[in-house]
């Protein structure tokens, strides 16, 4: 008798049970209520995943595994949908979870905030500010939604101070080499002249407004 052969299944069985067993956003750590599976970075739609019939053991699905990842909703539309937005939208989101104490929910609305502001500034051709204190002055002013315009305010001057960290972190890099890799402790306090408060960002949506970020054009 030869040693007895792995038991081969269809990809998408092991993806099944793959997605059973997971139960938190590989993102964001976020309980998992809808789960969008992804690929080397790219969403796999359910039907697309019916049909992975590959024959694969155990083995080559450990190798397969390494490719794929269970989001929840929020995250799957970030990281795949995302990539080429006016704002590094994914950076943002990263630096409110890590830099930040604000909520799921409080975080939720200022990456939704800044995603619609990103895409009404690419609507009007508005080109990318090349100095971080445009996030401050009043140089994209002119250019913010007629509509909810102090929330767009909040979030821009949010992502203002989330490039001027990269930036002071760059810097602190390139001083200090060697030494600790601590982002400025002081920063945090730093409000480019005036304190904003997460609470006046007002909820704005839910999951279906996310989809529609021309929306904006509609508010008038
Ligand atoms: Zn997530």
């Amino acid at each position: 008798m030869t040693v007895q052969q792995l038991k081969k299944r269809p990809l998408s069985r092991y993806l099944k049970d793959f997605k059973h067993t997971q139960t938190h956003c590989a993102q964001c750590a976020k309980l998992l209520d809808r789960i969008t599976l992804t690929r080397g970075g790219e969403i796999v739609s359910k039907t697309a995943i019916a049909q992975l019939d590959t024959l694969i053991d155990e083995n080559g699905w450990q190798a397969e595994r390494q490719s794929w990842a269970a989001l929840c909703r929020f995250c799957g539309d970030l990281y795949c949908k995302e990539q080429q937005h006016y704002f590094d939208i994914i950076g943002f989101k990263e630096y409110l979870f890590e830099q930040t104490e604000m909520s799921h929910g409080t975080i939720r609305e200022y990456v939704v905030r800044l995603r619609r502001l990103g895409n009404h500034f690419a609507l009007q051709n508005i080109p990318s500010p090349t100095s971080t204190k445009a996030f401050f002055d009043d140089s994209l002013e002119e250019w913010l939604p007629p509509t909810s315009t102090n929330n767009y305010r909040i979030a821009l001057r949010k992502y203002g101070q989330f490039q001027t960290l990269n930036q002071n972190t760059l810097a602190h890099f390139q001083e200090n080499k060697s030494t600790s890799d601590h982002y400025p402790k002081d920063f945090m306090l730093q409000e480019g002249g005036k304190r904003v408060n997460p609470d006046e960002l007002t909820v704005v949506s839910d999951s279906g407004e996310i989809e529609q970020p021309t929306h904006l054009q509609l508010e008038r």
